[in-house]
């Protein structure tokens, strides 16, 4: 019984480095969702420059939770609310950096619907804001990347979400996302 209980410790703690270590990140919406993936790493529509080549589209309906991928500190939103409610061209978005100094990305956001400030703590499925239309969208989804500083500049790199089983994959064009 101790020696299993030891093992399983192992087996935790090992599990928790990986999500540290590998860019593998929690599904952005809520525990028991699954969404469809409309745009793949490197999708010719809009996921070809830097900063969006290895992002993933869920199609998400206007008002469904973000939730974040794994614990970390809220690093910079915009909320197009109040002033901007109408600037359609303008992505809401959060930011949330991890302890891995990788940083995951939401945009399109509702407006008014984020409920976080800079430097907020967040831990790994709280939800924090709603799926909305803003920015260049062609309808409501989530528009979801990693991001990682090089040379000065916010990249995208490629990642994977991990399954309700505990397994990690890379998520393809048409794929269901399961949390
Ligand atoms: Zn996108």
């Amino acid at each position: 019984m101790f020696v299993k209980c030891i093992l399983s410790f192992f087996l935790l703690s090992s599990t928790a480095k990986a999500l540290e270590n590998e860019s593998i990140y929690f599904a952005p919406f809520e525990i028991g969702r699954k969404f469809i993936v409309s745009q793949g790493f490197n999708g010719k529509e809009t996921h070809n420059d830097a900063v969006n080549r290895y992002a993933v589209d869920l199609v998400m309906p206007q008002g469904e939770s973000v939730c974040a991928a794994q614990t970390g500190e809220v690093l910079d939103l915009y909320d197009g609310r109040g002033w901007f409610s109408t600037d359609y061209k303008k992505s809401s978005f959060v930011r949330i950096e991890h302890s891995n100094g990788e940083i995951t990305d939401y945009q399109h956001l509702l407006p008014g619907s984020i409920q976080v400030s800079r430097g907020q703590l967040l831990q790994a499925h709280q939800c924090f804001a709603q799926v909305g239309n803003t920015g260049k969208t062609t309808g409501p989804h989530l528009h979801f990347a990693v991001l990682k500083e090089k040379n000065g500049e916010l990249v995208s790199i490629p990642f994977k979400f991990i399954d309700p089983q505990g397994r990690a994959y890379t998520p393809e064009y048409l794929q269901w996302v399961r949390n």
